[in-house]
Parts: structure tokens; sequence; C-alpha cells
């Protein structure tokens, strides 16, 4: 495979001006991931800081309730800050102090994102600006005023839509002029190579270790991995440690308020291959190529487009990529819930709810492993507005 691409997705679609910073980081990248220390200090700090390896959960009443596959449910919810973007935030951070940068700079749109950077930043001493568009940033107070006392500075974006994509852009801008002392923490495993393959690395930890989990557990390797997917990162972080095994995986998008009505985030249903911030994958996009505007009851899993490893692995049929609703995300949340006790974070929910689907049709000797991405305690005020009920 051509570097820096997955089959014919990913590569480099940025200006020229950064060009060099993508250079030296892949290169400083590459040099820290075969530097002991540096891998000492990543596993030191995932075990005393984040708390891994998190549990593998067998979820017996809610095996019992759907009445079919076992199901086991990894618990990124409990890692600190309350799920898995943390793995991602603070190897970044340390990569950022293994070279030398002072400062990190990153792009959030719920604010979930910021708060793993400004956590990993605080961690490892380095100052922190968080690009936000002013519409996240009026929705998202709670994060901002999160991130402001973990020390990190909110930047508002007022151009464009005043989002995501928005906060992308003008973080990309701040890196080409301050790429001297400055790293980019991308959230998730999109944007120009290297990030895929950073981000990749620094999640891969979540498989590794269910991988040990399961085969303590039951003996063996699970039938299928199921995990919700945004840009993917969780999903990669899992899957990456079977991926020349025999087990099937299950990506899930965000299938919002149906594809017939636009209303959603479902790349692979609904979308076709496109070039957007900085690599090539699957788009959501009209005929011209503007990109559409996207929905979905979970902030993390509402974007136009998609890590460009899902894209490869989805041609490749290696993986399924299927998708969860509004309504059938927001049962699995109350489901979880009620069986087991946890409530799981809106984008973790839609895995569950296709777990829920795809179990009570296998035999009771199938196991699955759900990723339970993140906790549900930043869903519950926007659950209760749904269900209209005042808080
Ligand atoms: C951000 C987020 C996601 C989506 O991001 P991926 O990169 O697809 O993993 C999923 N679950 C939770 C809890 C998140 O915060």
């Amino acid at each position: 495979m051509k570097k820096g691409y997955f089959g014919k997705y990913g590569g480099r679609f940025v200006p020229e001006t950064l060009i060099p910073a993508l250079r030296e980081l892949e290169t400083s990248f590459r040099r820290s991931i075969s530097d002991q220390n540096f891998k000492d200090e990543l596993l030191s700090l995932q075990s005393t800081y984040i708390g891994r390896p998190t549990p593998l959960y067998f979820a017996s009443r809610l095996t019992d309730r759907l009445g079919g596959a076992r199901i086991y449910l990894k618990r990124e919810d409990l890692g600190h800050t309350g799920a898995h973007k943390i793995n991602n935030a603070l190897g970044q951070a340390l990569l950022a102090k293994a070279i030398g940068k002072k400062r990190v700079i990153a792009e959030t749109g719920a604010g979930q994102h910021g708060v793993a950077t400004a956590t990993g930043a605080a961690m490892v001493g380095l100052k922190a600006d968080i690009y936000m568009g002013s519409e996240d940033v009026k929705r998202q107070a709670l994060n901002v005023f999160r991130m402001k006392l973990l020390g990190a500075r909110v930047i508002e974006v007022n151009k464009g839509s005043q989002t995501l994509k928005d906060a992308i852009n003008e973080a990309l801008r701040d890196w080409t002029t301050n790429v001297l002392d400055t790293h980019y923490v991308l959230g998730t495993v999109f944007g120009p190579h290297p990030f895929p393959t950073i981000v990749k690395y620094f999640q891969s930890v979540i498989g590794r270790e269910a991988r040990k989990q399961i085969m303590k557990a039951e003996g063996r390797l699970p039938d299928y991995l199921i995990a919700c997917v945004g840009g993917g990162s969780n999903a990669m972080g899992l899957f990456n440690a079977f991926l020349n095994d025999k087990v099937k995986m299950i990506g899930v998008e965000a299938g919002g308020e149906g594809i017939r009505s636009g209303k959603h985030a479902a790349r692979f249903a609904g979308g076709s291959v496109g070039v957007f911030q900085g690599c090539k994958s699957y788009l959501l996009q009209d005929r011209d190529g503007n990109v559409l505007t996207t929905h979905s009851v979970s902030a993390g899993l509402d974007y136009a487009s998609v890590g460009p490893e899902h894209a490869f692995l989805h041609d490749s049929e290696r993986v399924t990529y299927t998708y969860a609703t509004d309504s059938a995300a927001l049962k699995a949340f109350e489901l979880l819930s009620m069986t087991e006790g946890i409530i799981p974070a809106l984008e973790s929910a839609h895995a569950i709810a296709e777990a829920a689907r795809i179990a009570p049709k296998l035999s009771k000797k199938n196991v699955i492993i759900v990723n339970l991405s993140g906790r549900g305690d930043k869903d519950v005020q926007h659950v209760a507005k749904i269900k209209g009920i005042e808080l």
C-alpha cells in the first residue's frame, strides 16, 4: 500500500505550507514510538492516570434479556474522563512533550475532545488552545467551562456554520503558522497522514486488552466486535488487534432520522467518495461536491466524513458498516441502563442497539464484544429534554 494510504483512501490533501509540518510529525512520531522511555511512560500513565486496563464485563442480564449471544462490554466508559478519547489525547500530549513542543491545539465539536486534550495538556504541563465553533460554544457551556478549569483557552470560531468543520479549518490554519512550538492534537482517525495512523496507535490499546481479556474469560476469540463510528477511533482501537483473525466486525454509524430523511451521518449508507479536510474517504456530499449538513442525536457521531481506513475496510468487506437511528439508540440507552446499571454515552448506545438487534438471532454459544466507548452522564440532560422531562 502507498504510504499514508489505505487502499485508495487517506493521503495528504492539504495546502503546500502544511506538508513540512506533517513530514516532521511523521518522523518524530516514528522516533518516539521506537523509544523505550516514551513507551514506558505511556504504559505507566495508561495504567496510573487513565486506569487501564479497562475491564471487559460480561453483561449477563442484557444477555438474558436478549436471549441469544453472550455479550461482553469493553468498558472505556470507566477510563479517566469517561470515554476512550483520553487514550489519544494523553498519547499525543506525551508525544508533543517528547518532540519539544510548548503548546497543543485541538478542534472540538461537542467539547469532548477539547476536554480530553485540555486534560492531557494539564497533566503533561503544556499550554492548550481549543478551537470551537461559536454555535457549539453556546450549546456546550458546561464543556467550555470544564476546559477553562483545566487551564485551556477556548477560541471561538465565527466562520461558516460555526461548528466542528470550521473549528478544524482554524486549527489547521493555526498549526501552519505556529508549527515550530505547537502540536496539533487531532481527535480521531481522520485528517491528513500521519494523523489516522497516530490516533490508531494510541487507541489500539483497547483491542489489545480486549483480546487478552476475552481469551481469559472464554478461552477463545469472539465471533463479533461491534463499535460505533464517528470519525472511527474507538472502532479502529478495538478492531485493529483482530483484523487478522476470523472475527466479524460491525461499525455502527448514526442513522439519525433515517437515510431517506437526509438527517443522518451514515456516510457508507448515504455518502460517496470525496476529499474533505485533508484526506480521501466516504463523504456526505451533494452532486456538486458540496458537503452536506448532518444530524445525529449524539454529537460524537455527527460528522460528514469518516476515517479513511474505515473506507478501505468497507470496500474490502473486512468490516460491515450499518447504522442505528436516533430512536434505536435512545431505546438502547435505556435498555443498558435498566438491565445493567450502566448509562452509556449516546454514541455507544448506537453500538448497543446493533448488539440488541443481532444477539437474539445468534446462538447462546456466540460471543459479542461491544465497545462501550463512553459513559452517558454527559447525555442525561439531553435525553431528558427529548423525552419532554424538565429537570
Ligand atoms: C467522540 C466519541 C465517539 C466518536 O468518535 P470515534 O472517533 O468514532 O470513536 C464515540 N463515543 C464517544 C463516547 C465519544 O465521546
